[in-house]
């Protein structure tokens, strides 16, 4: 049984990034390891090695070995909890203030943490309980609204698609999130893939009589659905 989390038993702000990193490479079949820790949280490996035996201390994660690290029932309920809080600030963020797309996830990592469980109730009301955040990443619960989109690497040229979603970690790039704003790559946006070119690792978008190239480590996080 899953236990409700009320702002008094929250973790603190650093364990909750770390929860919720750790649940978004679980989800995607990722290996945990360390070094992917470090690079996406922006600290030492030594560091995130000292946070996570304080995890497992405390309970929100299993460790049986450095590439075998496990989210605990408890661990999956806050690293959901604050997932959730992250999403709706970036709504609140998007819809009420018009901060635009490419700023409000790092806008919302900031706020995401005071989030009182009330507030984000009437979030979730407010926003007609949203399945996925601005950038199509899905709320925890709802990954079956995404499951059947595809990355654009795996779409040959040609096609015709709907560009549906940033993946959850690709939103930390500020640069890479303003450059797909200012092309227009974002959620809802109709394209066809005009060039593949796997010699130069890229792809061509043609959005709207624009041409709009992305490498492919750029195209393997923006997932679309076929038209
Ligand atoms: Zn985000
Ligand atoms: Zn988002």
């Amino acid at each position: 049984m899953s236990q409700q989390l009320t702002a008094e038993t929250r973790p603190s702000p650093t364990i909750e990034d770390y929860l919720a990193i750790i649940f978004v490479m679980e989800r995607d079949g990722e290996e945990i390891i360390a070094a992917r820790l470090a690079e996406s949280l922006e600290v030492t490996p030594p560091t995130v090695t000292v946070t996570l035996k304080r995890m497992e201390r405390d309970g929100w994660i299993d460790v049986e070995g450095p590439k075998n690290i496990h989210l605990t029932q408890a661990g999956c309920d806050a690293a959901s909890s604050v997932i959730r809080r992250h999403m709706l600030t970036e709504w609140m963020l998007a819809r009420m203030l018009k901060v635009p797309w490419s700023h409000v996830h790092n806008e919302a990592h900031a706020i995401e943490h005071t989030i009182s469980d009330d507030i984000e109730n009437k979030m979730r009301q407010n926003f007609d309980n949203p399945q996925l955040c601005p950038h199509g990443n899905p709320l925890p619960g709802y990954e079956y609204v995404t499951a059947q989109w595809k990355s654009l690497t795996q779409i040959q040229a040609g096609e015709r698609v709907v560009i549906r979603r940033i993946h959850e970690l690709a939103e930390d790039d500020s640069e890479l999130m303003q450059f797909l704003e200012n092309n227009g790559v974002i959620p809802g946006t109709q394209a066809e893939i005009s060039e593949v070119l796997p010699f130069n690792q890229t792809l061509t978008l043609a959005i709207g009589g624009r041409q709009v190239v992305l490498g492919f480590p750029a195209a393997l996080n923006i997932y679309v659905e076929k038209e």
